[in-house]
């Protein structure tokens, strides 16, 4: 998404989250390659979340292993936020087609509706989902970006040294192998 949408300015978030340092260690990476500015922001969630991304230890009628109940709307939140300090007016979050399949916060409907809230609120801020419609493997291919950049991508829910037995690292096993890249065998 940062490659094709080229923001004015980039954000990773340490919420607490077991693979923050990688997460932010990939952004740098990332963000360096592209030439694109990237702002880091910490904010301690972690006695709001569950499942794996914080403990293994799924939350009360948890619909996916790794739910952090709320999580997309306090980060999107929180990015719009930061739009505000910086004066800029939108928030591009790079949620994919996929995603909707296991959370209600990666549906049409939720953004549509954080859109409508931020509109009753001051600072005049966007949220924009340009990938909504795209399965993660079509955004990638899309962005055109080769394996000297996407070898630093993680998406593992448990740590920061990719455990590749969760469903994020076979996720992205998935995605790279299926276009060809970064070949891994099978989960
Ligand atoms: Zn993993």
């Amino acid at each position: 998404m940062a490659a094709l949408e080229r923001p004015t300015l980039c954000l990773v978030i340490d919420y607490g989250q077991r693979p923050a340092i990688a997460e932010a260690r990939a952004s740098e990476a990332v963000t360096n390659a592209l030439g694109l500015p990237l702002q880091h922001l910490r904010l301690d969630l972690g006695d709001t979340g569950g499942g794996l991304l914080r403990d293994d230890t799924p939350l009360p009628d948890a619909p996916s292993p790794e739910w952090w109940p709320f999580r997309n709307q306090i980060l999107v939140t929180a990015a719009a936020s930061v739009a505000v300090r910086n004066s800029l007016h939108t928030v591009i979050v790079g949620t994919v087609l996929d995603d909707r399949d296991r959370h209600a916060d990666g549906s049409p409907a939720f953004y549509e509706a954080l859109d409508r809230l931020f509109a009753l609120q001051e600072g005049a801020v966007r949220v924009v989902t340009p990938a909504i419609n795209e399965t993660t493997t079509a955004l990638v291919d899309r962005s055109g970006l080769g394996e000297d950049i996407l070898a630093w991508t993680v998406s593992c829910h448990r740590a920061s040294l990719p455990c590749g037995q969760c469903p994020g690292c076979w996720k992205r096993a998935r995605v790279l192998s299926s276009l060809g890249l970064l070949q891994t065998p099978d989960p």
